[in-house]
């Protein structure tokens, strides 16, 4: 059955990646809900990945803002909604609207978006609204909108199946996108597709790959611009296409020969080995179908505009655009970062697509019946806030975003919060560090599985997010609150909306209004939903014109969007290196980890999802390490000239020399001292604005440890930020992994006052004095578990993990726990490698000592690797690595 039209299950999409999963949610009635993969729905027909999976796991109200607070102190709606327009008011009247801004998110719904923006850029006359999205993909609207005249993704995941060649840059996908990664890899099984990932790092998705350049930082655009070059010295181009639809090759190609001149140059350049580059553009040259994927890689870069239109040369060159199994592709990060820019969430955009035109401008002010329209481009997000520590800006509104934690320099974000006269905050989590403290008014926000509405996925496809539980407390969806804003401003008839269908019809009309075609975006033909169309929508991918059918892929035969009709090659320019110094001489890269999105305030509820990498970590390869003092699984202090933070140290050598990368996840609520965002620097691509988040110069030297230990409990428990190194979700309550430089001895000392700790409480104390347990019951089951020793003990770790799960214990397993040992063979201590089906590595291990030779084999022993597929390149390291050669040969032995 159609799930859409079920009573009991609730069609919606994925709140994470762009790859904008259908979701079939079944509420159970007591606030939870069975989560399931939506077959109709055509980005992922049934799949989901571990996030999406865990989503019934992140539904609880605990950590829920549930009323609007005015300086911390519960208020009602009105009166909050009174303070926001007062604030407005006062910063308006005092200093034009040019010191007025919102800061939005890409976890907004299309509608939400909307609605903001129309207030400000129409009715406050200020174009001062920026998002998160900036951080995210705005060098690739750059490079879409110089290369084609509008912000267009060419293609559609079908060009996944049918690729020869699939070339990931700057892109884990197998960790990032995972459902779609999957396709890819559908077709290297089923066809012989090849993979290429062009990535520093030897990621999930390089290991999975037949081919993978460790490229240097930065340095794609060399890559593409000899990719360029070669295409024509062997006269692959598509001479018809580029002579009927382009414009500015011979400039382009000219510098593309100055910046790669040969092949020796610029694999020197890149860092890698001429045979692999030779490989690469052999492989790319001789596909007739490719699909080149990008994203953060590519987009947080000092010259991320600059890589994109490198890319996108190579496809116009050859005319492998908008055919089947051929184009550029952007893989956009977060759920609705399409729909943003379908709304003008971008400081620079108009709605719909529309630019700061004259004719834009008066296109959109004449449609709105706006009294104020801004005129031209407001402040980018990094201009925005740093205009806010200049104090030009005095009253800001932030929606579902943390710019405390997330923007470059997030500490001194965090403290130019506190110049703004006022500052408003609509926010879904109660745990958002930095944020909720510096606001004057907290608006409580609608979740997903309460809000309603659309989102918009890289392929351009729109689906619908449908709520199946009501908004706990007193929470509201944001387009409600804007509205209600709006009205208080004088602008009530401009924002009279009953709900989002009123909204997205508004939309859609605004997209057709006035566009004879040459506005790619256009979805007009949905302008006339009855609301129960619009809560029926099936996804529905643009363009939609009136009286036309849609279009899976855009310019196989040309109709580029300048006005001449013709796509542009862009000349990019010589990228710089890094620019190291002598005091940070090492290039930090960020970015995420398979089962953690962004700063965690959902994903961080699973506790499925917390136990793949439970805390901060750095990566550094095993010759830095060495040449710098550090131990693998030691600490380290990484510092740079914004910030610093503490992390685990990995040495491994899927990471370049002289490069180190730290995921973003862990904030202050989870984590004392290892916020990552407070090390990046600001620097941001001249053409985007978007950060450079890839190439912090950063140094890092080993911390004393002396000793770690954990605290795993039934209620959360505050330990000092100095101390405190990670805190996760598990099931019956949390842990706290910690350490410090005090010694065994003297770190139990000191936590067993700050903790108050019973003395009551069991304890056990060995090894001459280095290792110390002590564990507090009640009512027959484990209430907390405190373990102190030179280094964190994992046993013990996972065997206090698995108790707090147990209702009741008995006396044996009360000694075993002040034993530290696992309690029963389902406690393993080994890692979970996949989450899904919560397979260990001790298993799979023993899959393959038993046999199982391949990736695929060890599926069918363990299951590992058989649902979302994001552990896959985890168990072939398993499968291929020394340790398991070691397990087998161990095994025969026995
Ligand atoms: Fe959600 Fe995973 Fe699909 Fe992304 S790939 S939309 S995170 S289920």
């Amino acid at each position: 059955m159609n799930a859409r039209a079920s009573a009991l299950n609730v069609a919606t999409t994925c709140p994470y990646c762009g790859v904008g999963c259908g979701v079939v949610a079944t509420p159970d009635g007591q606030g939870g809900a069975a989560i399931a993969g939506d077959r109709d729905h055509p980005a992922n027909a049934g799949r989901l990945c571990v996030k999406g999976a865990a989503l019934g796991e992140t539904l609880g109200t605990e950590a829920r803002l549930l009323h609007p607070t005015i300086h911390g102190v519960r208020t009602t709606w009105p009166r909050a909604l009174d303070a926001v327009a007062a604030g407005f008011t006062a910063a308006h009247e005092a200093h034009g609207p040019q010191a007025i801004a919102m800061y939005l998110s890409g976890q907004l719904l299309t509608e939400d978006y909307y609605v903001a923006n129309k207030l400000m850029k129409g009715f406050l006359g200020s174009a001062n609204v920026d998002t998160n999205s900036r951080l995210c993909m705005a060098s690739s609207v750059a490079g879409h909108r110089r290369a084609f005249g509008a912000d267009v993704v060419p293609g559609c995941y079908d060009d996944f199946d049918q690729a020869d060649v699939i070339v990931f840059v700057g892109s884990n996908a197998a960790w990032c996108h995972p459902v779609l990664f999957q396709r890819a890899e559908q077709a290297k099984a089923r066809r012989g597709a090849r993979i290429v990932t062009i990535d520093p790092r030897r990621t999930a998705t390089a290991e999975l790959s037949d081919l993978h350049l460790p490229i240097a930082p930065g340095a794609d655009t060399i890559l593409f611009c000899r990719l360029l070059v070669e295409i024509a010295d062997s006269d692959a181009f598509d001479r018809a296409y580029v002579e009927a639809h382009t414009s500015g090759l011979e400039r382009a190609l000219e510098q593309a020969r100055a910046i790669a001149p040969d092949r020796a140059t610029t694999a020197a350049r890149c860092g890698v080995a001429e045979p692999d580059l030779a490989a690469f553009l052999d492989l790319w040259i001789g596909a007739p179908r490719v699909v080149t994927a990008f994203s953060q890689g590519v987009n947080q870069s000092a010259r991320g505009t600059d890589k994109v239109n490198a890319i996108l040369n190579v496809h116009l060159a050859t005319g492998r655009i908008g055919k089947p199994g051929c184009g550029p592709f952007s893989l956009t990060g977060q759920p609705n970062a399409m729909g943003g820019r379908e709304v003008g969430g971008l400081a620079n955009q108009l709605a719909a697509h529309m630019d700061f035109q004259p004719a834009d401008v008066d296109r959109v002010r004449r449609f709105w019946n706006a009294p104020a329209m801004a005129e031209a481009p407001g402040l980018k997000a990094v201009e925005l806030f740093e205009a806010i520590e200049r104090g030009a800006i005095k009253a800001l509104w932030i929606m579902s975003t943390n710019p405390a934690v997330s923007l470059p320099r997030a500490d001194a974000m965090r403290a130019a919060l506190d110049k703004l006269d006022f500052l408003a905050v609509s926010e879904v989590s109660a745990h958002v560090d930095g944020l909720l403290d510096a606001a004057t008014v907290v608006l409580p926000a609608a979740a997903w599985g309460e809000k309603d509405g659309t989102v918009t996925n890289s392929e351009r496809v729109i689906s619908r997010q449908r709520p199946f539980h009501a908004p706990p407390g007193e929470a509201w969806p944001d387009w409600r609150q804007v509205s209600e804003v709006a009205r208080r401003l004088g602008h009530g008839a401009a924002f009279a909306y009953r709900g989002p269908a009123d909204i997205f019809r508004e939309h859609a009309a605004l997209s057709g209004f006035e566009n004879d075609g040459a506005r790619a975006f256009d979805i007009g033909a949905l302008a006339t939903l009855a609301d129960a169309e619009y809560d029926a929508l099936a996804p529905v991918q643009w363009p939609r014109r009136r009286g036309q059918a849609g279009r899976k892929r855009f310019f196989s035969e040309g109709g580029f969007f300048h006005s001449d009709g013709r796509a542009r090659f862009v000349a990019v320019a010589d990228p710089p290196p890094p620019r190291l110094t002598e005091a940070y001489g090492l290039v930090l890269n960020t970015g995420r980890v398979r089962d953690q999105w962004h700063t965690m305030t959902r994903t961080g509820l699973s506790p499925r999802l917390a136990r793949h990498r439970d805390a901060p970590f750095v990566e550094v390869h095993p010759d830095d390490a060495a040449r710098l003092g550090l131990s693998d699984a030691g600490f380290a202090r990484v510092t740079s000239a914004q910030g610093a933070a503490e992390l685990r140290v990995v040495a491994t050598a899927s990471q370049r020399r002289g490069s180190l990368f730290a995921p973003i996840h862990w904030t202050a609520a989870t984590a004392g001292r290892a916020r990552v965002g407070a090390l990046t620097h600001a620097s941001v691509d001249p053409v985007s604005g978007q950060p450079d988040s890839k190439a912090t110069p950063a140094t890092i030297a080993p911390s004393p440890i002396a000793a770690e230990g954990f605290l795993v409990a039934r209620r959360r428990v505050a330990l000092p930020d100095w101390l405190a190194h990670a805190r996760i979700a598990v099931l019956g309550g949390e842990a706290v992994t910690f350490a410090s430089a005090e010694g065994p001895a003297a770190l139990q000392a000191f936590l067993s006052n700050w903790l108050g700790r019973a003395a009551s409480a069991s304890r056990r104390a060995d090894e001459g004095g280095q290792r110390f347990q002590s564990a507090t019951f009640a009512d027959g089951r484990l209430e907390s578990f405190l373990h102190v020793a030179p280094k964190l003990d994992r046993a013990a770790f996972d065997a206090a993990i698995a108790l707090l799960a147990r209702p009741t214990i008995d006396a044996q397993e009360r000694r075993f726990a002040l034993a530290g040992r696992a309690l029963a063979a389902g406690d393993s201590a080994s890692p979970l490698v996949c989450a899904c089906f919560a397979v260990r590595r001790d298993a799979i291990e023993a899959a393959i000592a038993a046999g199982a030779a391949s990736v695929d084999a060890v599926g069918r022993e363990t299951r590992a690797g058989t649902n979302c597929g994001s552990c896959r390149a985890e168990i072939r390291q398993l499968v291929t690595s020394r340790d398991a050669v070691a397990a087998i040969v161990a095994g025969q032995g026995d």
